[in-house]
């Protein structure tokens, strides 16, 4: 028999990444396509299916060497019936069907995930907490991605959106947050959050070397943050320094909600690497519980922006593993 794979789709609001990818995660084939959401979901799942079928045919894979497509999307999600629901970066897309949709069109059998649950399940299966069962994730990225896995499931909960922990609430009526409640993590230590609070600092007056990087650039992002706090200057550290500080606030808080063995960091903000991990784990000890010695251990995602589809491609893998044939897609209704 030849070597079977499983296709993975990360659905994001920028980028569609899709790949093969074999049982032990590695990435046989990807591609990257943009992301045109405005012309609808009908007709760029449509194209998804496209590529998926082509993928699989320029690589000379039989189809019935492919063990399932799995796919990781922006929730809220309606999971158990295989529908997006109404994700904040794919606008006018609601109740969208997209299990059947895609079966139909690959003949393959589907899996839905949150994204930043598939991403958690990369971490578990093939990255930085391989050989963990308890784990979670929080993907430091547009906005604070989460996903937990717990005795080597991924948690769910009875509304199927758990473990949101960016949305977790830091500030009693902070910042609004584009969920609709206030004071959200996701406000005062995403990559995207912390970068609008410097610019608005800096627009307001305040002194920084990334005065200049704005004028020229318009903008900057949070590795400029990170390379300038690094360089010494004021301003950037303290917004860093904060970021961290609220992050570490919710690996506190996680690691009392769930008790994770490891608390794995990924997304944009971990490029920074040690200078993100260093600041968490300082503010983590500080703020931890003193009465109890154990502890999660807080490390950086070694997969860096293929989690998302290589955890996809492993949801599908694991259906089949466990021979639950489109979960998603049979109950659509
Ligand atoms: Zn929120």
């Amino acid at each position: 028999m030849s070597r079977q794979i499983a296709v993975g789709i990360d659905l994001g609001g920028t980028n569609i990444v899709t790949a093969l990818v074999a049982d032990d995660g590695e990435i046989i084939a990807i591609v990257s396509r943009r992301t045109d959401a405005a012309r609808g979901a009908e007709c760029v799942v449509g194209e998804m299916a496209d590529t998926v079928n082509s993928l699989i045919s320029d690589n000379s894979i039989a189809l019935e060497d492919v063990v399932g497509l799995g796919i990781g999307t922006p929730g809220p999600l309606r999971l158990s019936k295989g529908y997006i629901h109404r994700p904040a970066n794919l606008p006018g897309w609601e109740n969208v069907p997209i299990c059947q949709w895609l079966q139909e069109k690959t003949q393959l059998p589907v899996q839905l995930e949150n994204d930043a649950n598939a991403a958690a399940y990369a971490e578990y299966w093939v990255g930085a907490g391989k050989g963990s069962c308890d784990l979670v994730t929080l993907t430091l990225g547009t906005g604070i991605g989460a996903g937990a896995i717990i005795d080597g499931e991924i948690l769910r909960g009875h509304f199927e959106n758990a473990a949101e922990f960016g949305h977790t609430i830091v500030e009693l009526d902070g910042r609004p947050c584009t969920c609709g409640q206030r004071g959200c993590l996701e406000q005062y230590a995403s990559p995207g959050n912390i970068a609008k609070y410097a610019i608005e600092q800096i627009r307001k007056g305040s002194e920084s070397s990334l005065g200049p990087v704005l004028k020229a650039n318009g903008a900057f992002d949070s590795q400029a943050i990170a390379e300038a706090a690094q360089a010494g200057d004021s301003l950037a550290d303290t917004i860093w320094d904060e970021a961290c500080r609220y992050i570490a606030l919710a690996c506190v808080n996680v690691q009392h909600a769930l008790n994770p063995e490891i608390l794995v960091l990924a997304g944009g903000m971990s490029k920074a690497g040690d200078f993100l991990l260093g600041r968490v784990r300082q503010h983590f000890i500080s703020r931890t519980w003193k009465i109890f010695e154990d502890k999660p251990r807080i490390v950086l995602s070694n997969l860096g922006s293929n989690a998302g589809v290589v955890g996809a491609a492993g949801v599908a893998w694991k259906a089949h593993r466990s021979g639950a044939a489109c979960l998603n897609a049979a109950t659509a209704e």
